[in-house]
């Protein structure tokens, strides 16, 4: 079955056409002048895992283009009762759902959701398999401090294991020849890491993946999905923490990225959290502008 039509579940089937067609959309979108595209739509924020930035995103996107918005979270709906996924779907479509932006621990939830209820869903993060719209932002992020994708090399540092945010990436960088380093240790970057798009390589040396780098993209460690798996944290400080001396290693006009929620002292230092090279916020704001063309693309108003 075809997912929804204006559905966006991943990028890893989306061409460069169309990704360069929402972003130069997003450019087009300001979130203090509304644009009525989405009037009288009803959007529907389905979050069955916790989430800051990404909710509020694409219900003040929503909100700034004339839609109403609904929150159902896994708490206090019938999906603590033990309602299925397909069930809750089609209960939204019932009320009368526009749209469905939805967030859920399994890989794969966003699309038999697409499958089978008529109504476009957006993939708003699922399990370890993609955060589509976190892509687009990050690129909007960095072809606005980088002018282009050519000759760019991204090095992402941290748990890419549990990373949908770095699968999303790699894809969308890999489909533009973007040369992408991975590191980490061997248990939060698996070897095979290096086969999830063209131009993606491994390195277990932190040094490796800095050296001449324009963007650095920093993840955290998710504890919450590392059951069963030894990670030493103090030893992963000393490692792979990024720090003021370390980001030296990186081209001098270098770029920090990170999705959220950064752990300071773990990942990254606070002197690099709040530095001059950072643009953490930056892709926070970002995220508005985007969310409002994946919005408009979701309803074929993205012209
Ligand atoms: N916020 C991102 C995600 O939902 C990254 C993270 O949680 O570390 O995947």
């Amino acid at each position: 079955m075809n997912p929804a039509r204006g559905s966006l579940l991943g990028i890893e089937h989306l061409d460069t056409a169309e990704i360069l067609k929402i972003l130069k959309f997003a450019r087009r979108m300001n979130p203090d002048k509304p644009r009525p595209l989405l009037k009288g739509k009803r959007v529907v924020l389905l979050f069955y895992e916790a989430s800051t930035r990404t909710r509020s995103s694409f219900e003040i996107a929503a909100k700034v283009m004339g839609a109403h918005t609904v929150l159902i979270q896994s708490a206090g709906s019938s999906i603590e009762k033990g309602e299925s996924l397909l069930d809750t779907g089609y209960t939204l479509r019932a009320v009368g759902a526009d749209i469905i932006v939805i967030r859920h621990p399994n890989a794969g939830a966003p699309l038999v959701m697409a499958q089978h209820i008529d109504v476009p869903v957006i993939n708003a993060g699922d399990g370890l398999h993609e955060h589509p719209s976190q892509a687009l932002l990050d690129a909007y992020t960095i072809l606005r401090n980088k002018k282009s994708f050519k000759g760019l090399q991204v090095s992402i540092v941290g748990d890419i294991f549990h990373s949908r945010v770095a699968r999303s990436a790699c894809h969308l960088l890999g489909k533009f020849g973007v040369k992408v380093i991975l590191c980490g240790p061997p248990e939060l970057v698996p070897d095979i890491a290096a086969t999830i798009a063209p131009g993606v390589r491994v390195t277990r040396h932190l040094e490796d993946a800095l050296r001449g780098t324009d963007v650095i993209m920093l993840l955290r460690v998710q504890k919450e999905r590392l059951a069963g798996m030894q990670i030493d944290l103090p030893d992963y400080i000393s490692r792979y923490q990024m720090t003021t001396a370390r980001l030296k290693m990186a081209k001098k006009d270098a770029i920090v990225l990170h999705p959220g929620p950064i752990i300071r002292g773990l990942e990254l230092t606070s002197e690099i959290a709040d530095g001059a090279q950072t643009r953490i916020l930056d892709e926070v704001h970002n995220g508005v502008p985007t969310r409002m063309a994946i919005l408009a693309r979701a309803v074929g108003r993205m012209r």
